[in-house]
């Protein structure tokens, strides 16, 4: 392995002495580069969870010891994440399953009437829940540079200055890992008098994020990528909105008291604070585990983390450039710095063909795809007006045929170097020798054929 970059060690993740086979039969130590769609769980994270199991109990509802206990470790995790996110004295943290489900209630919250923008090269989960719950959007073009994504915002506010308006940004991208100019487009939004959500899925797990600093009013994240798989998130904020919106879900926990009225129906009061959009017993374990995933972070180092990750980033940037048939993927023209998400396509093969030949053949676990960003991706492969192939088959690469998905390598506060210097090398190899293997398609995925 190598030592050159002189770096702090990765912090202990599960999994990182998995063995998984290759389909020649050996053996290898899996390298987990997927780390943007779910990123293993810190083992601080798991030892944390495993010492609080056996107290286990139920939350708000219980007269027993180990009620009482579980209901103050997840009001505990509340104010650790309030803490983790430098969140303003006011600001309310709503537990939720992860960042998609963050912006549906943020979006069923907002006042009727408001008016969303985003830019069309967000995550389908800052793009889809403003239209879905009746709310007009404005979708702004891809900019190609942060002067421009900070202009773009200015002219449309401008041009739409009436009435309750919200602007919805990604912190880091999911696709190029590109970092956003957030604080810049929230002081455009706040001077034109609109408040914004800040989707930071990608951006939590790699930065230090301080809402106070960055000014934003809300923002979400996924527990499953800050290291703690425990089907938990979190939409934090201004509770003026959440508190005037009708509940996300009605329930138990939601409503303060419920009365039969003389008439035969039923009247509700419900609660505000983070309670009213909590309907249901909720998930104590995955609220404890973000927490201690914070507590985790912060304590390892933020400032060392990121160096670390930046060391990796730059070695991937170079060894990629050294590759004539790899295309990295920017918006921004490659001057943006970005997190530990990079995603690429190579020059004679279908993407979903080379990701498998990595799985299969050097045991490395990355993605291929549209990444659930599609408007984004069809822009950086210009590839706007044909239809994706469905991932699976080789396709034939025609020269100066240009690619319909994309390769995406992802990598965090666990990953080695070691896992880094072998996908270099495999990526060399591949595209000098080619695969070793045939492969096939098998219900829309390229899988290697092992038919006898
Ligand atoms: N936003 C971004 C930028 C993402 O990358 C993702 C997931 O990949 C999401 C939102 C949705 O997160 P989840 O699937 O955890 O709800």
């Amino acid at each position: 392995m190598s030592t050159s970059l002189d770096l702090c060690a990765p912090l202990a993740v599960l999994g990182s002495d998995v063995q998984v086979p290759l389909v020649s039969g050996e053996k290898v130590g899996y390298a987990a580069l997927d780390y943007a769609a779910s990123a293993p769980a810190l083992q601080r994270v798991w030892d944390d969870v495993a010492a609080y199991a056996p107290y286990y109990g139920s939350v708000h509802r219980g007269a027993g010891y180990l009620s009482q206990l579980s209901t103050d470790l997840f009001e505990q995790s509340r104010r650790t994440v309030a803490e983790f996110l430098d969140l303003r004295e006011d600001d309310q943290v709503v537990f939720t399953r992860a960042t998609t489900d963050s912006l549906n209630l943020l979006a069923g919250a907002v006042p009727a009437g408001t008016r969303v923008f985003a830019f069309e090269t967000e995550h389908h989960a800052s793009l889809l829940p403003w239209q879905h719950a009746g709310l007009e959007v404005m979708y702004l073009r891809a900019p190609r540079s942060h002067a421009e994504a900070v202009a773009a915002l200015d002219a449309a506010l401008t041009a739409h200055s009436s009435g309750p308006r919200l602007f919805c940004v990604t912190g880091a991208s999911n696709v190029t890992g590109e970092l956003w100019p957030v604080a810049e487009l929230t002081e455009v939004a706040h001077r034109r008098g609109a408040r914004v959500v800040l989707d930071a899925a990608q951006l939590a797990p790699h930065h230090r994020v301080s809402v106070r600093e960055l000014d934003v009013d809300w923002i979400a994240f996924s527990g499953h990528k800050l290291y703690a798989p425990f089907g938990a998130g979190v939409l934090a904020g201004r509770a003026d909105w959440l508190d005037a919106a009708e509940p996300y879900l009605a329930g138990g926990g939601a409503s303060r008291t419920v009365a039969r009225e003389p008439n035969g129906s039923i009247a509700v009061e419900w609660q505000s604070g983070p309670a009213r959009h909590e309907a249901g017993s909720p998930n104590v374990i995955g609220a404890y585990a973000i927490a201690a995933a914070c507590r985790a972070l912060t304590e390892a180092g933020f400032d060392q983390l990121e160096r670390r990750e930046q060391a990796l980033v730059e070695r991937l940037e170079a060894g990629l450039a050294e590759i004539p048939e790899v295309t990295v993927l920017n918006l921004f023209g490659g001057y943006a710095p970005r997190v530990g998400v990079l995603s690429f396509v190579v020059r004679g093969w279908n993407s979903s063909h080379f990701a498998a030949a990595l799985s299969a053949e050097y045991g490395i676990g990355v993605r291929d795809g549209l990444f659930c960003a599609h408007p984004l991706v069809r822009t950086l492969l210009g590839s706007q007006d044909r239809q994706p192939t469905q991932c699976g088959a080789p396709e034939p690469s025609l020269p100066g045929e240009r690619s319909l998905n994309a390769i995406r390598v992802s990598f965090g506060a666990g990953t080695p170097e070691e896992h880094v210097e072998r996908f270099l090398a495999a990526v060399r190899e591949l595209t000098t020798s080619g695969a070793r293997w045939n492969y096939r398609n098998e219900g829309g995925r390229c899988v290697a054929d092992t038919r006898r």
